[in-house]
């Protein structure tokens, strides 16, 4: 068996295409866009280069874009001055902070400063209480884990009924795609077992699953033999191995290996997703869909 691949980056474009189609909508029947702004602090270099990717997306979508590059000695009262005129600008519906911020500001307390109607991360402890409670309590799923389920979705994998086996409980992936799928509800009524650093026998585990989703960090830890003939492999890992010349730029770039043995693990699974191109296009398209939905809330509650 040859695994049919889930590529993030086909459905980046499509689900992309209908945010765009949906802001062209509500711009002609009520005369607003979505508006996002990102705030980052200090010059650093990956950070300015996925605010910009960010930015350069909510552009390509039609939304409002607002870009706040504050220098490194901001204080954090400044900071949080400036999310408090975000939080009332009503022509913003989405606020980010890029992470980190720099040692001498709370990222804890500046994080809660959004206002939670528009922390399109979904990091804020409401949005996290929200995500638990489920149903139409949900708002803003944070975005890595809702690529996580688009993706399981548009691939045709039932989830339903389905046995996921997730490892890794952090607080970004691990946790809230865990209850995502747990939720009784389209897309999820899955049974869920979460597994971590602590646990007796990954591998027997990992076996027993229909949906496998690998969010630990540790390039190559799921070996074929962990996996189910015909499963769903979701590769989250996103591990620097080491660096190669670029043949196009002559530039160094970093060679990226995912949590599982692709090569090999793509004979057994079913369906599976590449390191890189996989999950990772995923995460700025769900953030462009909360901003849009951050607006679409606004409009409904008039
Ligand atoms: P984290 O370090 O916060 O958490 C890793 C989790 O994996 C922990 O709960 C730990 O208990 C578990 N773990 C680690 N080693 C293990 C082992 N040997 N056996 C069992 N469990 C183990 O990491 P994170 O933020 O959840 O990220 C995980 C991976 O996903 C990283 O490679 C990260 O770069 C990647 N990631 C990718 C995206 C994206 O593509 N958009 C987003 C977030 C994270």
């Amino acid at each position: 068996m040859t695994a049919k691949l889930i590529k993030g980056t086909v459905l980046r474009e499509e689900i992309l295409e209908e945010i765009k189609t949906e802001v062209a909508r509500i711009r002609a029947e009520y005369g607003v866009v979505p508006g996002l702004v990102t705030i980052l602090v200090g010059s650093n270099a990956a950070s300015l280069s996925y605010v910009t990717l960010k930015i350069k997306t909510a552009h390509r979508l039609g939304f409002k874009e607002v870009q706040e590059n504050q220098p490194e000695t901001i204080s954090e009262e400044a900071l949080l001055d400036l999310i408090a005129k975000y939080n009332r600008d009503d022509s913003i519906h989405g606020i980010l902070i890029q992470l980190p911020l720099p040692k001498h500001i709370d990222e804890k307390k500046v994080l809660n400063a959004i206002d939670p109607d528009k922390d399109v991360d979904g990091f804020h402890p409401v949005n996290v209480g929200r995500l638990m409670i489920g149903g139409d309590e949900v708002k803003f799923p944070s975005c890595t884990p809702a690529g996580i389920q688009e993706m399981i979705i548009r691939a045709g994998v039932e989830i339903c009924g389905a046995e996921v086996v997730v490892v890794g409980r952090s607080n970004i992936v691990g946790k809230p795609i865990a209850n995502m799928l747990l939720q009784k509800g389209e897309g999820a009524n899955a049974t869920v077992t979460v597994v971590h650093t602590r646990t007796r026998d990954l591998a027997s585990h990992c076996r027993r699953a229909d949906i496998l989703i690998v969010a630990a960090g540790v390039p190559g830890l799921v070996k074929p033999e962990w996996i189910k003939p015909g499963a769903c492999v979701i590769d989250v890992g996103v591990n620097r191995v080491g660096e190669r010349i670029s043949e196009k730029t002559g530039r160094k770039i970093a060679i990226l290996k995912g949590d599982v043995d692709f090569e090999e693990a793509r004979k057994v699974a079913g369906f599976i997703t590449p390191v890189p191109g996989g999950v990772g296009p995923m995460t700025i398209t769900m953030l462009m869909k909360n901003t849009l939905n951050s607006l679409k809330f606004r409009v409904a509650s008039g």
